[in-house]
């Protein structure tokens, strides 16, 4: 039998976590090879304590809280694209000149499809159009993976990047919005410090809707991996981290159902699927 095999396409150390996390660690478990490119080692992020790393440091320690997280999911491989962390929409990283919004296009694309072609996955995964909530860095490898995807199976480009081959689904993990409402009411129930959700409303019209998917996964026999993931990334969820602030148990409920959109081929809303793989061919690679 063909292996089942999912690359994923993101962006910064701890994109791995919170929307495909669970599903992630379930293939792992059935055999799938799973393999992750990011595109930066995550250099703009926080540091929740400075105890664990200074600006100089937290590349390399975010590479390895990535490589914890990938290890106790079961992604076999992980490889850097080796782009800075462009930071949020206006600030002073976007200048940097390797800051992963001003890569060169083809350059990227090019890395993307001999990764395509090397690992010959059915399955790619990458953010939606608005990288959940529009971080440039989720929103730049989503068109790099769109093209990639598109290329890779083009006897015609670069066959110097290997033997040309075509993934049969790219997918879009979704966060819902709906979860975030969720947690808020959760976090009033506790009367917790809600003010981090005024945003919500504020960037609503251009996020994923809630209802546009095709897969839900349950992920409640992987979901203590998920939460044991997420904790590797210690720079960014601190004790005070706003993800840390429910009990764990709560979040963890809040967690445990995954949603994916399928971008290609192109569906219908409606399509619903059984999981990431129903009812593909697995030709021979
Ligand atoms: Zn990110």
């Amino acid at each position: 039998m063909t292996t089942q095999k999912i690359l994923l396409c993101l962006a910064h150390p701890d994109d791995e976590i919170l929307g495909p996390g669970g599903t992630i660690a379930q293939y792992a478990e059935d055999g799938a090879y799973i393999e992750l490119v990011c595109a930066t080692r995550g250099e703009a992020g926080e540091i929740a304590d400075p105890a664990l790393a200074n600006p100089e440091t937290l590349p390399q320690v975010r590479e390895r809280e990535l490589l914890c997280a990938a290890e106790t999911l079961g992604i076999r491989k992980v490889t850097f694209l080796g782009y800075r962390d462009s930071g949020m929409a206006g600030t002073p990283q976007n200048e940097h000149p390797n800051a992963f919004i001003n890569a060169d296009a083809d350059e990227v694309v090019a890395q993307l499809v001999a990764t395509m072609r090397r690992v010959r996955p059915q399955v790619v995964i990458t953010f939606e159009p608005f990288g959940g909530y529009g971080h440039p860095d989720h929103i730049v490898i989503h068109h790099h993976t769109h093209a990639a995807f598109e290329k890779a199976g083009d006897e015609g480009y670069r066959l110097d990047l290997g033997r040309p081959y075509q993934p049969q689904r790219l997918f879009y993990p979704i966060v819902r919005t709906a979860f975030f409402y969720e947690m808020k009411a959760k976090m009033e129930q506790y009367g917790l410090d809600t003010s981090f959700f005024a945003d919500l409303e504020v960037d609503s019209r251009e996020r994923w809707p809630d209802d546009k998917y095709n897969v839900v996964v349950n992920i409640s026999d992987t979901i203590r991996r998920k939460m044991t993931a997420f904790a590797c990334h210690r720079t960014q969820f601190g004790p005070d981290s706003f993800f840390r602030r429910l009990p764990e148990a709560d979040m963890a409920q809040l967690l445990q159902t995954e949603y994916f959109a399928l971008a290609r081929p192109e569906s219908a809303n409606g399509l619903r699927l059984e999981n990431l793989f129903d009812g593909l061919e697995f030709p021979v690679n």
